[in-house]
């Protein structure tokens, strides 16, 4: 049976996994609770739709259960990120990324059952880091 993925906040990074796993074809679930960001996504993603992740009940309706992974890209609302991951963990939903905002948003978000923690601006700034010293040593 063909994977299941969803993405909660269309943002600039949930937004690009969104697009990306869509272009590669997979089936995805991109909800946000701001319309003009769902409208945007409607020819992209397999369903676009609003809905606040910190409503258990909405969730459900909507599926959840039965989705093999989700990405939660809510960046600011650290309260929202953090109810939304643990909703997701009762529900046995098998994988869930969530982005991190500082690293006690992180410590956090591991202890209460999410399986993988993203940090995408240090991750990255530490990627171009590597790139760079990796570039010099040939320079030279
Ligand atoms: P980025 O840097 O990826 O653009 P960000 O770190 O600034 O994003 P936010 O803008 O805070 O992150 O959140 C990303 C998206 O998550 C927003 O479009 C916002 O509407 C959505 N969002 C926030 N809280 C919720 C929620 N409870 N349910 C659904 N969507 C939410």
């Amino acid at each position: 049976m063909k994977k299941l993925y969803a993405v909660i906040g269309l943002g600039r990074f949930g937004g690009s996994i969104c697009k990306e796993l869509s272009k590669e074809g997979k089936e995805v679930l991109a909800i946000d609770m701001d319309e003009d960001k769902v409208n945007e996504y409607k020819e992209i993603a397999t369903h676009a739709v609003i809905a606040d992740s910190t409503d258990e009940l909405a969730l459900k309706e909507l599926g959840f259960r039965n989705i093999d992974h989700v990405i939660v890209a809510i960046g600011d609302n650290i309260h929202a990120s953090i109810l939304t991951t643990l909703i997701l963990g009762e529900f046995g939903v098998r994988k869930i990324t969530v982005k991190a905002q500082n690293n006690y948003h992180e410590k956090i978000l591991e202890k209460i059952g999410a399986d993988e923690v993203v940090h995408p601006e240090r991750d990255m700034g530490r990627r171009i880091a590597h790139s760079i010293i990796s570039s010099n040593v040939l320079d030279y």
